[in-house]
């Protein structure tokens, strides 16, 4: 192993931990053992030498004063945050004494392991963890918060996870950002467009807040949220009208074509315009350039999935493509994630097969207030770890009534002691990516990276894979699985015969190279893992799940008669929560905004920089009002993950709903309704009244 971590000084190669599909390669420069600098690795062929803020500001998190260094257990009430160091003998002792009491008393399905992608490390994320819990009998965890719905709707086009190499896409002539603010969170996606502007491409943005990626756009297009499957109809209704479409193309590589295009005649320029927002003259611009632009390439977002209808969208937009032939050119064709072409044995790394009782029953993450609330068969221990349900699960207030219940015995492994950890029995200190081994799959690009331990372990924090090591030694676990080392379990991951593009990756050769491009070879529209090996226009296969088979607008579902559709999105310095603690980082977001129409300001009598009250039957939170054109009139945007520090309330999952996807049990974060009021308006006390009484 490489020992870069017992090296005072120098310049050492690393790997962005972050959940981004960038991955970026990164350039760690230490001095007397500690970080004073990170930097993009020039040598890395995409991100190409440059990061974002959040990471070049890392060292500022990584030696926070408010770092966990030890073990420690609650002594205050839940929720308050008072605790008292322990060691690591008495917190493994505590937890598995009590989970083993549990087993006898309730059962294993009592305990419940929380996480998610904090840390994308594969190891960490998703090894021992997983084979602890397989054996443990734990109740599972659907671990659906993010791209689930839109994966399944990818796929019933095109049949997984795979679309246009990213490095391609400079040679695209229209590049369309569709629900995405690329700027903020797929940086390198922005700057290959960029460099495609150079060579004479377009870039468009579809999205209903003209962001930092809105900015930049040639062209913006505000939509009206959860519309933008009929937008796509609509362009489909030009496409097949005006003869752009690629018939050849149509013919050879998809199935249903002809039923597509009677399918789409309803979804006339009126009609659409009357459900999205966008004129009709946009339409007919937007239809035409897409028919005439080759190559041309959609980023299609994750917001979009977060919606009721997020995973009939993406498989709505992703038809797109196949219209006019884009998967044949070069750089063209659509990305919504890339994770199939880096795809390992995760069945050799989780072992699966460890759980004896296959019937074991399954919570969505996405309902951990619900599931933390229900007195049947309760969860009576939760282990949370890679995430801070406290902030980000939807349903805030029920997730947090549940947290706090006194009979639950809840153990967090993180690095801060976050919403979550305050209602912690035992909270254990966890390591950073940089004092870890570990290696990263990106969703975007190509390359599989390395990451060496660049720094000692802070104070006496471990890795999950460490953490799960002791955990099964406490429970008396003997099997090898348990034993592994990192090299060994990197190694297993990585012989995959069922995907050729990583053959020859491995541990020595990750070690030697620290990234590697799989040999992956351009998408076969023809060869796909669809039930036909065609682009499927029409699904046979949806119409057998209980879905419309061709690509159809679904509204969203009707929720409380409030006025504003309310999209809490992502902001630039912060990674859902992450970040949203460190002093450096909420500095340069400077506050929690809430995006509002000029109009709709007028109307409530709001001013611009004035503090609102964001609310609705679940919860309440307070934003300062950005009033102007960035968003149309009926929605309201706030970006970020905001923290609960003293003095604010700035939760806004406290106003997200818990109801599942279409598609995949995804999370439809940015389907809610709110109102929004001024601070003094006491239309919103009866809301109060409603959450006193619910809590
Ligand atoms: S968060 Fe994304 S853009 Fe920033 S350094 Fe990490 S991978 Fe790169």
């Amino acid at each position: 192993m490489h020992s870069y971590k017992d090296q005072p000084d120098g310049i050492f190669p690393s790997v962005c931990s972050l959940d981004c599909p960038d991955q970026c390669g990164l350039l760690v420069h230490k001095k007397e053992g500690k970080i004073v600098k990170v930097e993009g690795d020039p040598d890395h062929p995409v991100t190409q030498g440059s990061i974002c803020n959040k990471v070049r500001n890392i060292k500022e998190r990584i030696y926070d004063k408010k770092r966990l260094a030890y073990p420690m257990k609650r002594i205050g009430k839940k929720g308050e945050g008072q605790f008292e160091r322990i060691s690591w003998e008495e917190a493994i002792q505590a937890i598995t004494s009590h989970w083993k009491q549990l087993i006898e008393t309730d059962g294993p399905e009592s305990i419940l392991p929380y996480s998610y992608y904090g840390n994308m490390g594969i190891l960490n994320s998703e090894s021992m963890d997983r084979r602890f819990f397989y054996k443990l009998g734990a109740s599972q965890l659907d671990r659906k918060i993010c791209q689930s719905a839109g994966e399944a709707g990818y796929q019933y086009t095109m049949g997984s996870s795979k679309g246009t190499d990213p490095e391609e896409t400079v040679h695209a002539k229209l590049i369309i950002f569709w629900g995405v603010n690329a700027v903020s969170t797929n940086m390198h996606q922005a700057v290959l467009a960029q460099k495609a502007r150079k060579n004479g491409a377009k870039i468009v943005v579809i999205d209903v807040h003209q962001n930092q990626t809105g900015k930049m756009a040639d062209w913006f297009i505000p939509i009206l949220p959860g519309t933008d499957a009929a937008l796509a109809l609509g362009m489909m209704h030009i496409l097949f009208a005006e003869n752009l479409v690629d018939e050849a193309f149509l013919q050879k590589y998809t199935v249903g074509y002809e039923e597509l295009r009677e399918h789409v005649i309803q979804y006339d320029p009126e009609t659409v315009a009357s459900i999205t927002g966008v004129s009709v003259h946009d339409l007919y611009t937007l239809a035409r350039m897409y028919g005439d632009a080759s190559p041309s390439f959609i980023r299609i977002g994750n917001g979009l999935q977060h919606h009721d209808n997020g995973g009939m969208c993406i498989r709505t937009i992703s038809c797109l493509p196949a219209l006019t032939g884009q998967w044949l050119k070069q750089g063209g064709g659509a990305i919504k994630a890339n994770s199939g072409y880096l795809a390992f044995d995760s069945n050799a790394l989780q072992r699966p097969d460890l759980l004896e009782n296959k019937r074991t029953r399954r919570i969505n993450m996405n309902q951990i207030g619900q599931a933390l609330i229900e007195r049947e068969q309760p969860v009576k221990s939760m282990y949370v770890y890679s995430t801070n349900p406290a902030v980000v699960a939807p349903e805030g207030n029920k997730v947090r009534k549940g947290l706090k219940r006194e009979d639950l015995f809840l153990v967090v492994h993180d690095l801060f002691l976050t919403e979550t950890a305050r209602y912690a029995d035992i909270v254990l200190p966890a390591s950073s990516s940089y004092e870890n081994i570990d290696f990263y799959t990106s969703y975007w690009h190509h390359f599989i990276q390395i990451q060496q331990p660049v720094i000692k372990p802070y104070g006496e924090a471990k890795s999950n894979v460490d953490v799960f090591r002791l955990l099964a030694k406490g429970m008396g676990f003997k099997e090898p699985e348990f034993q592994e080392t990192e090299q060994e379990m990197i190694d297993r991951a990585l012989q995959f015969e069922e995907n050729p593009f990583i053959e020859n990756i491995n541990y020595a050769a990750l070690t030697e190279k620290q990234f590697i491009k799989a040999k992956v070879k351009p998408l076969l529209p023809g060869k796909l893992s669809t039930p036909s090996g065609k682009i499927e226009l029409y699904s046979k296969q949806m119409k057998r799940d209980g879905y419309p088979p061709l690509p159809t607008y679904v509204p969203l579902e009707k929720e409380e008669e409030l006025p504003y559709v309310f999209i809490p999105a992502p902001n630039h310095n912060y990674l859902n929560s992450t970040f949203s603690n460190n002093e450096k980082h909420i500095q340069l977001e400077k506050e929690a905004r809430l995006f509002i129409n000029t109009k709709d300001a007028e109307r409530a009598g709001i001013q611009d920089g004035e503090e609102v009250r964001v609310w609705n039957s679940r919860g309440e939170c307070r934003l300062t009002a950005s009033v102007g054109e960035q968003v149309l009139p009926g929605v309201v945007v706030s970006q970020g993950l905001w923290s609960d520090a003293p003095g604010t309330q700035q939760l806004v999952n406290s106003l997200t709903p818990d109801r599942l996807s279409d598609m995949g049990g995804g999370a439809v974060f940015f389907s809610g309704r709110v109102n929004v009021s001024k601070e003094n308006d006491n239309r919103a006390d009866k809301v109060e009244e409603h959450l006193l009484n619910f809590l």
